[in-house]
């Protein structure tokens, strides 16, 4: 569990980490795309301003071609000097049409050299058709300024009256309209008499030359940043009406006006915080404006951010699946670090084992011998060449101790404890084993590697101290502490299981040992005690227990043996030890059958043994039975 939390925190961590791309990819392609559609709007802009540009050349041509045919005309320079009706009614017509059919011209005038107008034909753009103004409604204009600035206009001089706000009956037409007039003298006969002036219509003209599809507004800047022409029309004519003389580029978006500044001739851009703006030199010489007009247009940010709202949602959507596709990576490869980081520390551990002194053998999943380290070949005394390929299971213990070797290996991994190691020679060789299963990706056992350090001088060492305390130093026959032990648990075994084969217990002592002692020394003495245990060794069996319970007192457990044939068995040990021709020794036996009951088996064999004592000695006693004596026994 420990490792799969390990393997997500790696994997968040890298996630989070790995997110950074698909951000700075958002980013990134939503400002190249943001830069893609500023230089798009800014082409268009600027082919929109040079389309406005050739149109507004075109109609000023034809302006100029209009003009001239009519302030040439024979008509207009008969009618001059003799102001004879009928012409003045030709002429009446000829305006009429003219103004009708081009629709730039809002009033087309002869005025007299005193500044009354003799002839006039208005064709307002909310006007059905031109409109002949009558003599009585004719005005004086000799104090207007553009009237003063024809009469200073030499003969063939064509005057161009800059922009200005259209005046009736000295008042500002409203709504403001701005006006522009073309005049040009009219001399017959070497005499100037009056002046013919055009009025333009500014405001339909620019309507002409800017209408477009898209709605876009152009707005015309004077060289001191007025508006001439603009879509805003509470803006224009700054310079001319005192209440509008805040409205100024100049003075109302100064980074603009000084980027207009610096770009006199090419047409260029500026990005501000209202939108984009696209501006161009407006170098048609309609309104006499060449190179002082400065055509600008608009697109608000609104217009860009919905622009680019496709692409940013197609771009965040391309960002999502980039951030899952890492999501989906940075799992795996945190799986492939987790894997690996423990490969590596497996791996550490069996060079640390193979380059220690412990015999190392590292194996596949069904035990097959892979590595192994030249320690191992000499604790089981082969070959390298020999063991690998070799089973190892050929050198553990028995196949149950290796299921439960198994069995813990596959839940905890690991194994520790000590077992014979069976060599190549037939022998076993105790070791302190561990054994470490290495699992891959998913958890599957790959890899076994086993470690055994030898403990068999160890192991005997224990086990012959261990004998030492159970044992007689003398005769090397139990002592009276393993014997006491040993037949208690016989004894249980007797009140266990009732079926449990008979068996006895004989308790010996030597007859009258004191006078051994005295008689032939202590030496003597420990020679005799030496013999019996010898006796009772050559005579009775392996399986039976022999043990020294005191000074000259044995005692012996008979397996398998009912009270018949242990007699038999003790009255042949008796026998051989009363025939040994070097000493006259005798021994005095008691003999009972062993019961459940530990201290009573032990009494009952006592006190037969003491029976034989008091009967003579040399004669076997069995509990609850006569007496034997030897010699009887010996005899026929
Ligand atoms: P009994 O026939 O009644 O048994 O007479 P006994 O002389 O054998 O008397 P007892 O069994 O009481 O005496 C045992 C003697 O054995 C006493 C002790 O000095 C002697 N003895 C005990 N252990 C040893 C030993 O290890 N070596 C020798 N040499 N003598 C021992
Ligand atoms: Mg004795």
């Amino acid at each position: 569990m420990k490792g799969i939390a390990n393997t997500i925190k790696i994997g968040i961590v890298l996630w989070l980490v790995l997110s950074l791309i698909p951000l700075a990819y958002y980013f990134h392609l939503t400002n190249k795309a943001h830069q893609f559609y500023i230089s798009r709007l800014e082409a268009q802009g600027l082919q929109f301003l040079a389309y406005v540009d050739s149109k507004a050349r075109r109609t000023d041509s034809q302006i100029q071609q209009t003009f001239y045919e009519l302030s040439h005309s024979t008509l207009l320079h008969d009618f001059a000097i003799n102001r004879d009706s009928q012409f003045r009614h030709y002429l009446e017509s000829q305006w009429y049409l003219t103004a009708f059919n081009s629709t730039l011209f809002y009033q087309l005038r002869f005025i007299d050299n005193r500044g009354y107008e003799v002839i006039r034909v208005d064709y307002m753009p909310n006007m059905a058709h031109p409109y002949i103004v009558p003599n009585d409604l004719l005005q004086n204009k000799s104090n207007r300024d553009y009237f003063l600035y024809a009469q200073r206009l030499a003969n063939g001089e064509l005057g161009h009256y800059g922009i200005d706000l259209e005046i009736e009956n000295d008042k500002p037409i409203m709504p403001y309209k701005p006006g522009y007039r073309i005049i040009y003298p009219i001399v017959a006969n070497s005499v100037r008499q009056g002046y013919f002036i055009a009025n333009l219509d500014v405001l339909t003209i620019i309507e002409q030359i800017t209408t477009n599809t898209h709605n876009i507004n152009v707005d015309f800047i004077d060289k001191n940043g007025y508006y001439i022409i603009s879509s805003d029309r509470s803006k224009l004519f700054g310079d001319l009406i005192q209440d509008r003389s805040n409205s100024n580029l100049a003075t109302d978006n100064t980074e603009l006006w000084s980027a207009i500044q610096q770009n006199q001739s090419a047409g260029n851009s500026v990005q501000t915080d209202d939108g984009l703006y696209v501006y161009q030199r407006f170098s048609s010489q309609l309104f006499g404006s060449e190179n002082t007009l400065t055509m600008l247009t608009m697109y608000p940010n609104s217009t860009i951010t919905e622009l680019l709202s496709d692409r940013k949602t197609q771009l965040k959507i391309e960002a999502v699946i980039i951030w899952l596709g890492l999501g989906i990576f940075s799992v795996i490869a945190s799986m492939f670090m987790d894997a690996y980081r423990r490969i590596k520390t497996d791996q550490t551990y069996a060079e640390y084992a193979i380059e220690n002194s412990m015999a190392v053998v590292v194996t596949d999943k069904n035990m097959k011998i892979l590595r192994v380290n030249t320690s191992f070949c000499h604790l089981v005394n082969s070959d390298l060449s020999l063991l690998l390929g070799g089973n190892i299971a050929d050198f553990l213990p028995s196949k149950t101790k290796q299921n439960l070797i198994q069995r813990q290996l596959s839940i905890r991994g690991n194994w520790q404890g000590h077992f014979p190691l069976h060599t190549t020679d037939n022998k076993e060789v105790i070791c302190q084993t561990e054994i470490h299963a290495i699992t891959g990706k998913l958890r599957n056992i790959q890899y076994y590697v086993y470690s055994f350090t030898d403990i068999s001088e160890h192991h005997n060492t224990i086990i012959t101290l261990k004998e030492r305390t159970e044992r007689d130093p003398a005769t090397s026959l139990w002592n009276k502490k393993k014997f006491d032990q040993n037949l208690q648990y016989q004894c249980r075994l007797k009140q266990r299981y009732t079926d449990h084969p008979p068996f006895c217990l004989a308790v010996v002592d030597i007859d009258c040992f004191k006078k051994i002692n005295d008689t032939f020394g202590h030496t003597v003495g420990d020679e005799v005690i030496l013999y019996i245990a010898n006796q009772l060794r050559t005579v009775l069996r392996d399986t039976d227990f022999i043990a020294r319970i005191g000074g000259d007192e044995f005692a012996v457990l008979i397996q398998h043996a009912d009270i018949e044939q242990a007699k038999t068995l003790m009255q042949r040990v008796s026998t051989d030890i009363s025939n040994w021709t070097l000493y006259d020794v005798t021994i005095s036996v008691g003999l009972a059958e062993v019961t459940s009951d530990a201290n009573q088996t032990f009494t009952n064999a006592d006190q037969a043994m003491y029976r034989s004592k008091r009967k003579g000695r040399n004669c076997i006693s069995i509990h609850g039975k006569e007496t034997l004596s030897i010699l009887e026994s010996n005899s026929p």
